[in-house]
Order: structure tokens, then C-alpha cells, then sequence
């Protein structure tokens, strides 16, 4: 459907959405000021309790069918072998046949956040700026400003006397910074349950790239972990007593970490480049068009160490080639001063980020292969052994589709530019759970930009970002709705 055909429907929703700011703001506030931190464990009533916080609102909405389903106890490690996971917060809005249902998908939990840490303002309180028209605080930006701004959209719907376009189902999350916990569980369980006959799921959990231009996200790398263990002596030794007599673990684990890669970053482990799927002409085009630079690489890292030169390398880079870092090494010092210690077992860890075709079962032989020949290399008493610690997989969806052209038409009305169709070089691992358990198209529709801070002091969401970002919710599922496939 063209845009002339909803523009009446834009005409009164997005002035109604105009009008509810402050109530909105003040919705943020509430929510940012309940400390809901996952991963203390002593804040998890406080978790808990903003789960009923949004609970009560989605009554007062009318949402109906709410459940806040518990998960079971949390696994180990934890000090309270009791203790509850927090739960996830369903509820469905609208119940029409004859509409497509979309699941969207946000997380009620937020990171850590002290003053001491560094921050201008109380982190869990919602500060609105007026100055820079920013609203800063705790979860402003990740992620309690985008769930609530589903909410939002319904209100503003209510309220202007516009029926809402679909039908809409909530799956809020209190555990995604600590791993989400139980959830892929639940959406397996749900599947045919509570998400029975759902056409498309949204996520509103990442960022714009920059600063200035809103994006679509439709790809994420994956992570496969590993380490390696090159063991000799039954313990640590004295160097000036066995230094030179004896094979040391560490000097064969830094040949073997040092044959993965290059200082290029070019990967040095075979097969791994004939897994990854050739670029495309169609791919060519969408990096030609996205709003990044160089400079913009140096100032998020703080240096002149960038690889590659120009937009499209530093991002295919980033996106859609594999990485491969070397992390850190377990068992050897690492401390300040000159001890003379030859550690007797030293683990090193890396982890390849994954990309389109590659395998993990795969990528796991050939590193493991990778590994066992270097060190065979060495000719070494000592033992060597390389394993698999955690994998997940990649994701990539087609950003043509009917979800994201709806997306595309909606950034249009709301924001008057096409948006950039991007990837991102980390995992959120929930996309490819619910995109496999549901079989539906999941979108990454983000409200923030790339610089409000998500995990850092002073988060902030800009508040044209919130109000625009709710308007592109609603305009997004009016096009969506209108959209003759799924
Ligand atoms: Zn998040």
C-alpha cells in the first residue's frame, strides 16, 4: 500500500503522539526508576516488581491474556540456589482473524549502574534534559524506552480513535544481560502455545550505526568460543631452576595462538574462506549507500588502528566476514613486576565471529585440526588440547521482504529518508531462536542511536529518537498490515 493511502491515519495518529509526550515520558520515568538489574542478585525482587509495573500497565491498556510466566530457578552459579528467574511478561492486544499478529519482543532488565561508576545524574532516575533534549538514565535507550514504546503506540491508538492495525503480542524479557536464561526454552514450549499464528516478529533492541540515520538491522554475526590448553609440568616452576631444561606450556600456546592469524586480520586457519558466501551485487549496493566513515571507526575506538580504509571494507569486515580474536590467557601472569614463574598449564581463548555459509560443527574440526597441527609443528612434550567452550549462530534475513519494506515505508514517513540497511558484528542470539522455533521473518526496528551509551555511564535516549521511534512502530505496523504477503 502507498503511504497516500494511510496518510489520514498518520495525519491524526502521529499529532495524537505529539500530544501524549509527557505521558509517555512519564511512563519511562516510572519504569527507568524500579532498578530491575539481572545480574544482581539482590536487586531481583526489584526485577520482579517491574515486571508487574509493566503488567499494570498493559491492563490499563486493555491488553488482555497477561501472563508473567516464571522460568524455574535460576542454574548455577548463583549464591541463593532458590532463586527465581524473573518472568517473561506475555499479553496480546486485539484478537482479529482477520489481522496479521505480530510478536514484538524487548527486555525489562537493564545493566548495572552506580554513580561511582561515573555517571552526571542518580542512573535510575529518568533525568529529561532539557538542554540537549535528552531523557538519561538506566534502560532510557536499553531497553526499557523501546518496550515501552509499544506500549505507547497502543495508547496513542486508543486514544485518537484509530483501530490498531494488527494484532499484537508482547514477549518482555527480564534476563537478556544475563544471558536470557530459560527463554529460547519458553519459546520452544510456545511455539504452538502462546505464539501460535504469529506472522512476524519485531525487535526493538539495538542501535542506529550513527547518530543521524535511522537504520534497519537484518544481519548479526555469530560466536563460536574457543580455548586451548597446552600443558607440561605438574606445577608452576622456578625459571632460574628449570628454564631451558624443560618444554614450557607457554611458549608452544603463544606459536599456537600466533598461527591463527595475522596481524592483517587475515584468519590463517584452511577452509574457512570457502565457507563464507560470496558478496553480492545487491549486497555491493547497500554498503555503497550507508552514512559511515573512517573517522567515525577511530573515535569509537579511540585510535588510528583501523585495518581497512574505506566504508565498505571496515563494514563487510565488521558484518559479514569472519573475525578471529584472541582474548586472553588462563594460568599464566599477568600481574605487575618480573616474576620469574614458568606456568606449568596455560589456557588460551579466542572466538571466530561467524558468518553465512559457514558451519559450526565444521569450523569447530577445522580449528581443532588447526591447532593439533601447529602444535605438532613444535615437536613438544608437552600435551595440547583445543575445544569448542559456547557457539551461536549467525543470522541474516532478507531485508526486501515484506517486514522490512514496511519498516523501509514507515523510516520514509516518519524520518523522510530511506533507511540504511545494516548488520551488526555481534550476536543477539534470541533472533534466530524465534525466527527458527516461530518460522516467521523477524525484523531489528531500532529506536536509539549508535552513541547513547547502552551499557555505559549517562545512557541517554534522545527524545526525538522516543517519539519518532514510536511513531515508526505505529507506521510499521499500519504498512505491514496493509502488505499483501506476510
Ligand atoms: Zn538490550
Amino acid at each position: 500500500m502507498s503511504s497516500d493511502k494511510l496518510k489520514p491515519v498518520f495525519d491524526k495518529l502521529f499529532p495524537q503522539i505529539d500530544e501524549l509526550k509527557p505521558d509517555f515520558i512519564n511512563v519511562l520515568k516510572q519504569a527507568v526508576e524500579i532498578p530491575a538489574v539481572s545480574s544482581d542478585e539482590s536487586l531481583r525482587p526489584m526485577v520482579v516488581k517491574k515486571a508487574e509495573f509493566l503488567a499494570d500497565q498493559l491492563k490499563s491498556l486493555g491488553f488482555h491474556d497477561i501472563q508473567l510466566k516464571e522460568l524455574g530457578t535460576q542454574p548455577p552459579p548463583v549464591t541463593n540456589p532458590k532463586l527465581q528467574l524473573p518472568p517473561v511478561v506475555l499479553s496480546r492486544y486485539g484478537n482479529d482473524s482477520n489481522k496479521k499478529t505480530v510478536l514484538v519482543y524487548g527486555h525489562y532488565d537493564v545493566q548495572p549502574a552506580q554513580m561511582e561508576d561515573g555517571w552526571d545524574t542518580e542512573p535510575f532516575e529518568l533525568v529529561v534534559d532539557e538542554a540537549t533534549q535528552q531523557l538519561k538514565g538506566r534502560g532510557s535507550t536499553d531497553d526499557t524506552g523501546p518496550l515501552t514504546g509499544w506500549l505507547h503506540i497502543v495508547r496513542a491508538h486508543i486514544e485518537a480513535g484509530i483501530e490498531f492495525p494488527v494484532n499484537l503480542i508482547t514477549c518482555f524479557e527480564g534476563m537478556e544481560e544475563s544471558g536470557s536464561l530459560g527463554l529460547e526454552e519458553l519459546i520452544g514450549r510456545e511455539a504452538t502455545g502462546y505464539f501460535k499464528g504469529v506472522d512476524a516478529v519485531c525487535i526493538s533492541d539495538n542501535y542506529w550505526l550513527g547518530t543521524k540515520k535511522p537504520v534497519l538491522t537484518y544481519g548479526l554475526r555469530g560466536c563460536n568460543y574457543y580455548q586451548v590448553t597446552v600443558s607440561g609440568p605438574k606445577a608452576d616452576l622456578h625459571s632460574g631452576v628449570f628454564g631451558g631444561v624443560i618444554a614450557e606450556p607457554m611458549v608452544d600456546l603463544m606459536q599456537i595462538l600466533s598461527s591463527l592469524v595475522d596481524s592483517q586480520g587475515k584468519i590463517l586457519i584452511k577452509g574457512i574462506d570457502e565457507m563464507v558466501a560470496p558478496v553480492t551485487e545487491k549486497e555491493h549496493e547497500i554498503y555503497k549507500k550507508i552514512d559511515f566513515s573512517l573517522e567515525e571507526l577511530n573515535e569509537a575506538s579511540g585510535s588510528n588502528t583501523a585495518l581497512y580504509k574505506t566504508k565498505e571494507d571496515i563494514l563487510m569486515h565488521r558484518w559479514r566476514y569472519p573475525s578471529l580474536s584472541v582474548h586472553g590467557v588462563e594460568g599464566a601472569f599477568y600481574g605487575q613486576g618480573a616474576k620469574t614463574v614458568i606456568p606449568a598449564k596455560v589456557n588460551g581463548k579466542f572466538s571466530i565471529r561467524t558468518v553465512p555459509d559457514m558451519d559450526s560443527e565444521k569450523l569447530t574440526q577445522l580449528v581443532v585440526d588447526h591447532c593439533n597441527n601447529a602444535f605438532k609443528k613444535l615437536g613438544s612434550p608437552n600435551t595440547c588440547h583445543a575445544e569448542l567452550i559456547h557457539d551461536g549462530a549467525y543470522w541474516v534475513s532478507d531485508p526486501f521482504n515484506a517486514q522490512f519494506t514496511a519498516a523501509s515505508k514507515a523510516t520514509q514517513v516518519v524520518y523522510g529518508v530511506e533507511p540504511d540497511l545494516t548488520r551488526e558484528g555481534g550476536s543477539i542470539p534470541i533472533t534466530l531462536t524465534f525466527e527458527q522455533q516461530l518460522k516467521t521473518s523477524v525484523l531489528l526496528l531500532p529506536m536509539g542511536r549508535g552513541d547513547d551509551g547502552a551499557h555505559s555511564i549517562n545512557e541517554k535516549l534522545d527524545i526525538s529518537n522516543f517519539i519518532n521511534g514510536i511513531k515508526l512502530m505505529g507506521a510499521y505496523l499500519h504498512f505491514y498490515a496493509a502488505s499483501p504477503e506476510n
